[in-house]
């Protein structure tokens, strides 16, 4: 039976900000270099290299295999991201958009699903998210206060003195 993907999702962190483009970047040159690098790995043990022990091959393998099980995901779905933050004060509810995001599952375990930042941010479909059901994944958030509460507790939103930013 098919669950809804809030049901699904439910122990999954979204990270509670955007990445900046200098960090999506780095990222992405990282990515690079590490697939190089297992690239190279995949053709010495195909050459059969004779300067390679059985322990050296052995480590290759699990290095291989470790970069498969980390990079190996499938799209599932596109997903408008929002959080709610619930006023433990007065219990007020209100929603913010976070990101939009694709939900992936890893190809070689299934029980592993993750969701990532899509880099254009933009409802247009691109070449990733063009095939991809759309959904909406809200997830809840205690504060301690709202504004309203903090306006009615003394906090004013008039900046005084020293502590004008
Ligand atoms: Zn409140």
């Amino acid at each position: 039976m098919e669950t809804t993907i809030a049901a699904r999702v439910k122990v999954i962190q979204i990270p509670p900000a955007l990445p900046s483009l200098d960090d999506l970047l780095f990222e992405a040159m990282a990515v690079e270099r590490e697939a190089d690098r297992i690239a190279k790995a995949r053709k010495r043990l195909a050459k059969e290299s004779p300067d390679l022990s059985e322990k050296e091959r052995a480590k290759l393998r699990a290095e291989i295999a470790h970069w498969e099980l980390v990079n190996s995901w499938d799209a599932l779905q596109f997903v408008y991201v929002e959080e709610e933050d619930c006023c433990v004060h007065c219990q007020e509810v209100s929603s913010h958009f976070i990101g939009l995001y694709e939900f992936q599952q890893n190809r070689l375990d299934k029980t592993l699903r993750r969701f990532v930042l899509t880099p254009t941010q933009s409802l247009e479909p691109s070449q990733s998210t063009s095939a991809l059901p759309r959904s909406m994944y809200t997830y809840q958030r205690e504060i301690p206060a709202c504004p309203r509460c903090a306006f009615f507790a003394g906090f004013s939103l008039k900046y005084e003195g020293e502590v004008k930013p």
